[in-house]
């Protein structure tokens, strides 16, 4: 239901044109909110949001946060940053730049506004973990000098910097801890399991599972996963996280190439490719304390998520418009 005119708030969201922040973006427009979009379209796409052109409450601005930005808003999500392995890998100084230049800035202007301040974090910050599922006190085995560390060790700095900015100044803020997340308006070749697998199968092609495909992942829809951050938003100030935002349902990798495989009626099966270095075995979030804190828990099964996923991806490859 939308907002009263009284309680419309100016909401920045950074990262606003890429794959979450364009599903958050329409959801806060619907509430009757104020949007800032800012991006850097390094890995967003200006078809996310064009369908928000005329909107008379959007806002596009074309900005780097590892650059300060003197805006005047009521609230921050703080989306910025690539989030496929093959997009942060691809220029890994900006990666680390991104999460920690980008949390400074974002960081110093909520100072300034005085305004609560909302980092997507990642599961990432576990590395390759020991204990199953991931609780949010495990504080994680991450490799600090392997390909994945410009993104791990980013987020987990950016984490340091929220909390520390909380204890120095007060601001408000909340941590989400992100685990995999899927939907429509995911990149056709931005290198994620979900899409890479979709997207094969619709051109009939063998699926590619790296390693065995015995390794783990627990797939969130997209809608899902921006409930919870909206629901983190608006929780009390005293709650900052970290907080789990997935979906508990644990699926190994050849069990979602099958599934994919039986919903896209692909006969192409699949091949087995090299596991990249430090691919975690396993994850899967214990989602005891968004439950308990914010009373939120998915909704989507992952067969129900696949579908409009899929459809998306099906449109998309018949598109005019390329992706
Ligand atoms: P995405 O790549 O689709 O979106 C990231 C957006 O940030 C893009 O629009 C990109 O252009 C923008 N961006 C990157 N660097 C920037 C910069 N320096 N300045 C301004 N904009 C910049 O990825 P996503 O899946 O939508 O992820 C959004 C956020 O959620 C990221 O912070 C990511 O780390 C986090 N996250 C996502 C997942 C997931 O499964 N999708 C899981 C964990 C965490
Ligand atoms: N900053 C910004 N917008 C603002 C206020 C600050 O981008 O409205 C940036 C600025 O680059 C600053 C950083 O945030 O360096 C951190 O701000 P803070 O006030 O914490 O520290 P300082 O200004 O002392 O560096
Ligand atoms: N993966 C795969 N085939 C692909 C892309 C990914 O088997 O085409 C595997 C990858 O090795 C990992 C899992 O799927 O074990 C999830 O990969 P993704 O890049 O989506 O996310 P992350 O590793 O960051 O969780």
């Amino acid at each position: 239901m939308p907002v009263l005119y009284e309680s419309r708030k100016r909401i920045l969201v950074t990262g606003g044109a890429g794959f979450l922040g364009s599903h958050l973006v329409d959801r806060l427009l619907d509430q009757g909110h104020e949007i800032l979009c800012v991006d850097n379209l390094f890995t967003g796409t200006k078809r996310n949001i064009d369908h928000l052109h005329h909107h008379p409450h959007f806002e596009f601005m074309r900005h780097d946060v590892c650059f300060p930005l003197y805006v005047e808003v009521d609230e921050i999500y703080n989306l910025a940053c690539p989030a496929s392995p093959v997009h942060y890998q691809r220029d890994p100084v900006q990666t680390t730049k991104t999460s920690v230049h980008g949390a400074i800035n974002m960081l110093g202007l909520a100072k300034r506004l005085k305004c609560r301040i909302l980092q997507a974090s990642t599961s990432e910050v576990y590395g390759d973990p020991e204990v199953h599922p991931q609780p949010e006190d495990y504080w994680g085995r991450v490799n600090p000098t392997g390909l994945r560390s410009c993104y791990d060790e980013g987020k987990r700095c950016a984490e340091t910097l929220f909390f520390d900015y909380r204890r120095q100044h007060g601001l408000t803020v909340k941590v989400a801890r992100i685990f995999n997340t899927y939907g429509p308006r995911m990149l056709p070749a931005d290198g994620r399991v979900v899409s890479n697998f979709i997207v094969a199968a619709l051109r009939g092609e063998p699926i590619t599972i790296y390693g065995d495909g015995g390794q783990t992942r627990s797939f969130c829809y997209v809608d899902d996963l921006v409930d919870g951050l909206m629901q983190l938003m608006a929780s009390p100030a005293d709650f900052t996280g970290p907080v789990n935002l997935g979906n508990p349902d644990e699926f190994t990798i050849w069990e979602l190439a099958d599934m994919v495989n039986r919903l896209t009626n692909n006969q192409g099966s699949a091949r087995l490719a090299p596991l990249p270095p430090d691919d975690p075995r396993q994850r899967c979030p214990d989602i005891a304390l968004a439950r308990d804190k914010l009373g939120w828990q998915p909704r989507t099964s992952l067969k129900d998520g696949l579908n409009p996923t899929i459809a998306y991806f099906r449109e998309l490859a018949t598109s005019p418009t390329p992706a």
